[in-house]
């Protein structure tokens, strides 16, 4: 994985579970209005927690 990887998540298909908020180990995830936001980008380590927990698949590393 390169370096300076973000998690992106597509607000159109989160369906607000909060799983991904769940496994983040750097709380960098918040729901937000229902909805998983990067609310700290700056401590997101691009690792992927999230996008191999989401349950529909819509958060992507960029
Ligand atoms: S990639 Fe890792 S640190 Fe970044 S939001 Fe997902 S679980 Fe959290
Ligand atoms: S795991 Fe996926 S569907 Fe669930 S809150 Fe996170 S981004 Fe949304």
């Amino acid at each position: 994985m390169a370096d300076g990887q973000k998690a992106v998540i597509d607000e159109g298909q989160c369906t607000g579970c909060g799983i991904c908020v769940d496994v983040c180990s750097t709380k960098a995830l918040e729901m937000v209005d229902d909805l998983a936001k990067l609310v700290r980008p700056g401590d997101c380590d691009g690792r992927g927690e999230c996008v191999e927990a989401c349950p529909v698949q819509c958060i992507t590393l960029k």
